[in-house]
């Protein structure tokens, strides 16, 4: 990894010096949580925002660009991303508070704000503390749990374009669902203004520990993964249909349907993606066969195979 102070190769000439971290060839086994996947062709860690602004300018229109969190929902395909990649975990995050609102960056992971916020006495952020991933991450997936969504809090977003042009924009300017955000341009989250309720400190803090617990005893954990696999169809249960399949256990590879959540999937130490992707194939083809219903991923796949 080097500082991306100095020119790098294939590019034209920067207009300022960059001083983020650029990395060729990176290994993105080691950005997400599944621990598979093949190299980027390049990934960039922005020092802030305006840095990433002057990053994104430096690269071709037709870059292939992958925007990665803390890679909690995310499978990357054993041949890797043939691209730029953009890191934002630990970058961009910075917390505000004013009132009952909340600045958060990107790359601020989702547990923070849900402590942050119940710090400062305000109530509705609770169900982020479980949520592996970045507020980035939350945004583009409309992250949510225990009843709460991410974007039932979003006031306003901060986004940047392929040209590095930032712009801020109403919630209203995106259509949101379970697990699903409609954005109306391709753009990168790189701020998000939340407001809360006022609420009890002590009470939150409480709450938090309540839903860790009640994770814990639910999920398994020790073992990579990429959370829930499948989205939960309409009024019925990812998890239950594939336990009703008995696909509990079953195995490709190195990657196993988790005893202890039948919509969790394991690397078990030695699975590829492609043994990941192939498990994600068999369930899908199995609950369609025996219950009868499409399974859709919740998790993003993107990349090359090997
Ligand atoms: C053990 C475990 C438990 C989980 N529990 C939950 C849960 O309870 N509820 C839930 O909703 N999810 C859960 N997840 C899934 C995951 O944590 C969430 O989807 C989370 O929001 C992903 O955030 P991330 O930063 O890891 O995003 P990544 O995995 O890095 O990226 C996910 C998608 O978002 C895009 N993206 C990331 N950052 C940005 C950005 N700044 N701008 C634009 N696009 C971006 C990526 O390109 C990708 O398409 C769980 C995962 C694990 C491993």
């Amino acid at each position: 990894m080097r500082n991306a102070s100095c020119r790098f190769g294939g590019y034209s000439p920067m207009s300022a010096a960059l001083s983020g971290t650029l990395q060729s060839q990176a290994s993105l086994a080691a950005y997400t949580s599944w621990r598979v996947g093949g190299t980027a062709r390049q990934l960039y860690r922005p020092a802030d925002a305006d840095d990433l602004r002057r990053f994104l300018t430096t690269l071709p229109v037709d870059e292939p660009l992958l925007w990665l969190g803390l890679g909690s929902n995310l499978l990357v395909r054993d041949g890797g991303f043939p691209g730029t990649v953009i890191a934002l975990q630990g970058r961009l995050a910075a917390i505000q508070i004013h009132g009952t609102e909340l600045q958060v960056g990107a790359g601020v992971a989702c547990a923070k704000v849900a402590r942050a916020a119940a710090r400062a006495g305000l109530t509705g952020a609770a169900f982020l503390a479980g949520i592996p991933g970045t507020i980035g991450g939350a945004l583009a997936m409309n992250a949510g749990a225990f009843g709460g969504e991410t974007w039932d809090w979003v006031q306003s977003v901060h986004t940047i374009n392929r040209e590095g042009q930032i712009q801020q924009r109403p919630a209203t300017d995106y259509h949101t669902a379970y697990r699903n955000v409609q954005p109306p341009a391709a753009e990168g989250f790189i701020r998000a203004a939340f407001r809360f309720q006022p609420g009890d400190a002590a009470q939150e803090q409480s709450k938090i520990r309540d839903l860790l617990a009640q994770r814990a005893a639910s999920q398994p954990t020790g073992k990579p993964s990429g959370g829930s696999t499948f989205r939960n169809p309409p009024g019925d249960f990812a998890a239950r249909l594939i336990e009703a399949c008995h696909l509990k256990g079953y195995r490709i590879g190195g990657a196993q349907v988790a005893a202890k959540h039948a919509n969790f999937i394991l690397n078990t130490g030695t699975a590829t993606a492609q043994d990941i992707e192939q498990l994600i194939q068999h369930i899908q083809a199995e609950v369609a066969r025996q219950q009868g219903v499409q399974l859709q991923p919740e998790v993003h796949i993107v990349g090359q195979p090997a």
